[in-house]
């Protein structure tokens, strides 16, 4: 594949997250849908989602979780982590937090 057309699918990926969480709240089904599209244009072109892109997928059910609305976000425990719950299928994963990681850096926005 072209340099080119990898760069364009991540720039498409990322557009489509970004809207699906935006619209998130307001409008779930468009959310869910702009996520499935980048999902597939990920696995069509063979292109692994940046990190985080794909931390709005739940990684036991592959569904699209926006943070706040189908996911729960919870902070602390020793080493400092931040722990992601799945609305859909409960499940829960940990990401440790490091200084300057780019979780933390997300959760702040
Ligand atoms: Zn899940």
């Amino acid at each position: 594949m072209k340099p080119d057309a990898r760069a364009v699918a991540i720039e498409r990926m990322q557009i489509l997250i970004e809207s699906a969480v935006r619209n998130a709240r307001s409008d779930p089904a468009l959310a869910k849908r702009h996520a499935g599209l980048a999902r597939k244009i990920s696995s069509r072109h063979k292109i692994r989602m940046p990190y985080h892109l794909r931390m709005v997928f739940c990684k036991k059910c592959k569904s699209f979780m926006a943070p706040g609305t189908g996911s729960r976000f919870r902070l602390g425990g020793t080493p400092k982590s931040v722990r992601i719950t799945c609305n859909l299928c409960g499940h829960t994963y940990r990401k440790m937090l490091t200084l300057r990681s780019k979780v933390s850096q997300t959760v702040q926005k």
